[in-house]
């Protein structure tokens, strides 16, 4: 990237909702089946078909935009985005346009240093996939055939803000969306199969410069690789003509790995050229709170969920909880869970985490850094705190049990936090004779 020139890049991410059947009518989701063999007078447009939501598919929705931290619409409403091609038999796709589902959001994208940048989504809404096209079959060569069975297959088109600033950014949000759709159940992450398939806007301006760029869009890159290689090169193309005085002209393009560059697709549309309008034969999606809140109760814990409990019971600041990646953090996390550590060890290996850059379990394992939960070892170092309080011990005999904690306090000091306090209980109330 030249140093005079900054990158402004915007990804939008057609995720496909990993659900049983389509987004309007029964036909099953599976590919792999016999061309137009998974359709229905609904997914093929006839005339008087008429569609009917899947409730699957709104579920999905909202989880991923609750996911997100997105403002789930209780109301949001479908519509029409009139276009033609032949493998959209409606001569439409049902999407949503000014009422969506999902509004405003965010993604934290790590970066190289080990800290966040939190990316902003705008919107993320529900439509329909369109079938496929497939040129040259036949024995010239000469035919193209249409495949429908994609036809109706729901997506979310998740929009993010135009806030990425460098190719290897754009790759690193694309990683971090897809392990939160895949962590909610909503997609199976299949790039290749097209599960998971992304639109970039690029455009460039000097450093310093408010306005954005002129900007061109690179339509449905399928790799993490090929969406680091494509905006690389559009950006470098866009920075040439900038400094050879020539301007960038609003385009739709495709990647093309092969000969490593970006071709040119066709102008590209506004949305006036879709007529979008109000889709007649679906109501407003109305959602209850009562379908929301069971949706978020059921959420599994997400990277910026898991960050906050590292916050809270590691007496982290939220700007503690940066430097080390969410997975160096999952990993200590788990120590935890599994009883390996108490709060107070955790807390000294974070801070040789932070300090090193290993990983939870070579210092727990280099520095024997664990809980203690060898009876023996237990055992002799509450000897030797009674040996050493005979007073305290009298005192206790003799009725002053709130010297209990007086005892585990000394072990606890002894062993450096690390005694298993259950095997710590159970040793002292053994040897005080309570
Ligand atoms: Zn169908």
């Amino acid at each position: 990237m030249s140093p005079d020139y900054e990158a402004v890049i915007g990804l939008e991410v057609h995720a496909r909702m990993h659900t049983r059947t389509k987004a309007f009518c029964p036909c099953a989701v599976r590919f792999g089946d016999p061309p137009n063999s998974l359709v229905c007078p609904t997914c093929l447009g006839l005339p008087g078909a008429l569609p009917s939501l899947n409730r699957e598919a709104v579920a999905m929705g909202v989880r991923v935009g609750l996911a997100l931290g997105c403002t789930v619409r209780r109301r949001s409403r479908f519509a029409r985005k009139n276009y033609f091609y032949p493998d959209l038999p409606k001569g439409y796709q049902i999407s949503q346009y000014d009422e969506p589902l999902c509004e405003g959001g965010w993604l934290d994208v790590p970066q190289p240093d080990g800290s966040t940048r939190r990316i902003g989504i705008e919107r993320a809404h529900l439509e329909e996939d369109a079938g496929k096209n497939l040129h040259g079959v036949g024995a010239s060569r000469e035919v193209s055939l249409v495949d429908l069975n994609r036809a109706g297959v729901p997506l979310l088109e998740i929009v993010g803000r135009p806030e990425l600033r460098s190719a290897s950014e754009a790759a690193e949000y694309l990683r971090q969306l897809r392990s939160v759709l895949m962590a909610v159940g909503a997609n199976d992450g299949n790039l290749e199969s097209g599960s998971f398939r992304c639109d970039a806007n690029v455009s460039v301006r000097p450093v310093g410069e408010r306005r954005l760029g002129t900007r061109t869009e690179i339509k449905n890159i399928n790799s993490f690789r090929f969406v680091q290689r494509a905006i690389e090169w559009e950006v470098a193309e866009q920075v040439a003509a900038l400094r050879a005085g020539a301007s960038v002209a609003q385009v739709t393009k495709t990647w093309d790995d092969d000969s490593g560059r970006c071709h040119v697709l066709r102008r590209k549309e506004g949305s006036d050229d879709y007529r979008y309008f109000p889709e007649p034969d679906l109501p407003p999606l109305v959602l209850s709170e009562a379908f929301v809140d069971e949706l978020a109760a059921s959420l599994p814990p997400l990277p910026a969920a898991r960050r906050a409990r590292y916050v809270r019971e590691l007496g982290l600041t939220e700007g503690d909880a940066r430097p080390l990646p969410v997975e160096a953090l999952a990993a200590l996390f788990a120590r935890l869970d599994d009883g390996t550590l108490s709060g107070t060890i955790a807390r000294e290996v974070y801070a040789k985490m932070v300090e090193s850059g290993r990983s939870a379990d070579e210092i727990i394992e280099a520095e024997g850094l664990r809980v203690v939960t060898d009876e023996g070892a237990i055992d002799a170092a509450c000897r030797a705190v009674i040996d050493a309080s005979p007073k305290q011990l009298a005192a206790y005999r003799a009725g002053k049990r709130a010297l209990l904690g007086y005892f585990k306090g000394e072990v606890m000091r002894a062993t450096g936090g690390r005694a298993d306090p259950r095997a710590l209980d159970a040793a002292l109330s053994r040897l005080l004779g309570g």
